[in-house]
Order: C-alpha cells, then structure tokens, then sequence
C-alpha cells in the first residue's frame, strides 16, 4: 500500500493555508519534492508567484518551526544566501496539537450534554437548563407556552461522530511523528 504524504491530506494543506497564505501547500510540496534545500528563487522558478509573496509564506511558516533556513556565505562576494528547507514532522505536530484540543472540546460537549438536561420553549423563544425552568414551573417567561424537554440523543449521536473522525484523524497523524 502506497504510504500517502501528509502534504497530500486534505487537514495538512488547509492547516498550511490557514497557516501560511493560500500558496502554502504548493510552496511545502515543491520543497519537499527536492532533497535539498532551496533558495527563494528556485522557489519562485516552480511557484509562479511574486518573490516577495514567496518571502511572507516562508517567513509565516519560519514563525511556525515549519520552514527552516541555512545560511551561508559566498567567498568571493561575502554575500549571504538563504536556502530553505521543510520540516514535515513539526506540520504533523502542530495539526496535532489543533485536533487534540478540537478532541478535548467535544468530549467537554459530550460530557456536559449527557449531565444536564434542557428545556425548550414550543415557540423556540429560548432554552433553560432545569433548575430554570423549574423555577419558571415549566412556562416560557417570555410567551407563557410549555417548555418541553429536549432530546439530546441527537446531538450526543452527532459529537460521537465527529468524536470519531477525529480520532481517525489523529491516528493518521501520529504516523507522521514517528
Ligand atoms: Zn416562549
């Protein structure tokens, strides 16, 4: 089974772009076709953007631990040149982390929607946790219809899949750290 690249997952190139700018992905892809590290120019060669955009995106990624640069001196000019190269582990790690607290949310979500129960006006004025709307004898306050009791099986059904997706999402991940 041919092993998939992060860059070719669908999370990794939206974290890039969100990350770094729409360029992102396409800019990661054609450092990380290359076993070497590559300068902005070679960069440019295959991205067809300005050399300034090319300059932000690398910089944002730098910000991240995404990009690294190596600089070294030419002899004869004295002048530096930058090369650029790309660590794919630290993108693995970063999206890591964004999925965990995206984990740890929903199972906040889950945890609370199990625990308490909510009513709900027949109108839809609003909804109330019960103490509340035992106080207000199971009448809205604001339209004097009954409230019903909400049903959360529905909802706990939805965070269970998203729960789910996640989980398979950071499996994958985690396959990139090692
Ligand atoms: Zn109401």
């Amino acid at each position: 089974m041919a092993v998939k690249k992060l860059v070719e997952i669908g999370l990794s190139q939206q974290f890039l772009n969100s990350v770094g700018g729409l360029c992102a992905t396409e800019l990661v892809k054609i450092c990380e076709k290359k076993s070497r590290p590559l300068t902005d120019e070679e960069i440019e060669k295959h991205l067809k953007i300005k050399l300034t955009e090319i300059r932000t995106i690398l910089n944002r990624l730098h910000y991240r631990g995404i990009a690294m640069y190596h600089k070294k001196r030419n002899n004869k000019t004295g002048w530096y040149s930058y090369t650029w190269s790309i660590n794919i582990k630290r993108i693995a790690e970063l999206i890591l982390e964004q999925q965990m607290e995206a984990m740890a949310k929903l199972e906040k979500k889950a945890e609370f929607e199990s625990t308490y129960s909510f009513f709900m006006c027949k109108k839809k004025c609003s909804n109330f946790p019960f103490e509340l709307a035992a106080e207000y004898n199971f009448n809205c306050p604001e339209c004097g219809n009954t409230l019903e009791t909400i049903d959360n099986k529905k909802r706990l059904k939805t965070i269970k899949k998203e729960k789910e997706e996640l989980s398979k999402e950071i499996e994958e991940l985690k396959k990139f750290l090692v």
